[in-house]
């Protein structure tokens, strides 16, 4: 047997013999193969047999200059020989503060204060926290609420889990879950035909103002990812709801805090998907692709007003004490200040448009097939929802795993194509060429037919 398939299995068989997965039920891997990855460089992965793989998911959302990219690369190496991590109370450095800098310039006007955390859902719970608090510290101690929309993802922690509301992830937990409203999504998919997505949008916003006039009093936030709701299987709607929400959480006394963990640092076509709205959340939430993808790191930008809610003597026991270990840990910064330089040298919003035409002419020909409801896209995301039946919309019995067929065709034809459920997509890091863009439209093709036979 040649040595790189020794080498190939002999991972496989340490890791599940040790370790427990993430989003996996681990009895699946008896038959879904497990990839010991080896390297990474660009848009491709490299397993231990040499064999390659498209990231078109970018790892999970994370990668956005590719793998190995060597200007993150040198910056943290850099760092590293500088100052791996300090204690982040009463001691502070340059990546830290140059990164806080550069965020309050690039994010919407008025997010002046930057709060570091160590990965998304801590992001989450340090804005969802900070609301509550701001509120006690003002005197309006009965808000102590959130309003969530339905088919929202937040992360697994459970103050995150319960201000999200994907079923798959949640339900289980429920009694251990604080209670939240939830208002229905503006989600343009199940739109009446005729109706435009921002006329749906509109539509959809009364039930949350009826919401917000009914419990204002009682609710500290409304919490939402803007543009797209991600992992509840990249569902998009028009930038009107986040118009009519921002005027509404005004007109309410209530703040609101945009997700875009996801979306944020160009994924929908501008830097932060509020732009698209022209609107300023009172907590930006931002992790992921914050580092590149090369190191866990989170941050909450609010404002000074917020801030100075906090801002009093010791003794009043104001203070937000919230803390992380690992906050700010400068090699993370380091990669982020490196992400964000490469933005500012090569103009990378302008590019991804034209790969992101590209993509979507790339499927373009199954729009017309019989098991593909809509082909949707904002920017550097792309989907395909596939149904069982396309007249009636009808989904597929989540226990036919269709979802699964595809992500198996693709490994084994090189791509790393991870559907939610059988809503297949595209999220890709920046650097990939057309050619790419074209393999995974072709594989993503192939993945149709055999899912849908
Ligand atoms: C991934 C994600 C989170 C959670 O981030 P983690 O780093 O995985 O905890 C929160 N919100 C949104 C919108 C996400 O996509």
């Amino acid at each position: 047997m040649p040595q790189w398939v020794v080498d190939n299995a002999n991972w496989v068989a340490r890791d599940l013999a040790h370790v427990w997965h993430p989003c996996t039920q681990m009895k699946d891997h008896e038959s879904v193969p497990m990839i010991p990855l080896r390297s990474g460089k660009g848009v491709w992965l490299e397993d231990h047999a040499g064999k390659r793989y498209i990231d078109g998911i970018s790892s999970w959302w994370v990668n956005l200059f590719g793998h190995a990219n060597p200007r993150i690369g040198s910056a943290v190496t850099e760092q590293l020989g500088r100052l791996e991590h300090a204690i982040f109370a009463g001691f502070t450095h340059e990546p830290a503060v140059t990164l806080a800098e550069q965020l309050v310039s690039l994010a919407p006007p008025g997010l002046n204060r930057c709060f570091f955390a160590d990965n998304g859902s801590a992001a989450i719970e340090v804005a969802v926290k900070m609301s509550f608090h701001f509120w006690r510290n003002t005197g309006k101690s009965r808000k102590t609420r959130f309003i969530t929309l339905a088919n929202s993802y937040h992360g697994e922690t459970l103050g995150a889990l319960a201000v999200g509301n994907v079923d798959l992830y949640k339900s289980i937990y429920k009694p251990l879950l604080m209670d939240v409203i939830t208002a229905p999504s503006p989600d343009a998919y199940p739109r009446e035909p005729g109706v435009s997505e921002a006329e749906h949008a509109r539509r959809q916003f009364a039930a949350m103002d009826a919401l917000l006039a009914e419990h204002h009093d009682t609710v500290a936030a409304v919490i939402a990812e803007p543009l797209v709701q991600c992992a509840g299987g990249m569902r998009m709607y028009d930038p009107v709801y986040l118009q009519l929400l921002r005027e509404a959480c005004d007109r309410h006394g209530v703040h609101l805090i945009a997700d875009e963990i996801a979306v944020g640092f160009g994924r929908t076509g501008t830097m932060f998907a509020c732009e698209q709205a022209g609107i300023r959340p009172d907590y930006l939430c931002l992790s992921k692709g914050l580092t590149g993808g090369y190191l866990p790191l989170s941050v909450v930008l609010t404002t000074d007003d917020i801030y100075a809610a906090f801002y009093d003597e010791y003794v009043k026991l104001n203070a937000f004490l919230h803390s992380h270990s690992y906050t700010g840990n400068p090699l993370a910064c380091a990669a982020a200040n490196a992400t964000l330089a490469i933005f500012r040298d090569e103009p990378w919003l302008e590019r991804n448009r034209a790969t992101a035409r590209h993509l979507l002419a790339s499927v373009d020909h199954l729009r017309a097939h019989p098991h593909v409801a809509e082909i949707r896209q904002r920017g550097m995301i792309l989907a395909i929802e596939l149904v069982k039946d396309r007249a009636t919309r009808a989904p597929w019995p989540f226990e036919e795993r269709r979802g699964l067929r595809i992500y198996r065709h693709a490994l084994e034809r090189g791509a790393l194509i991870r559907p939610l459920g059988t809503t297949i997509y595209f999220m890709p890091p920046y650097g990939g060429a057309f050619a790419e863009g074209e393999t995974l439209a072709r594989i993503a093709t192939e993945g149709v037919e055999l899912a849908c036979a």
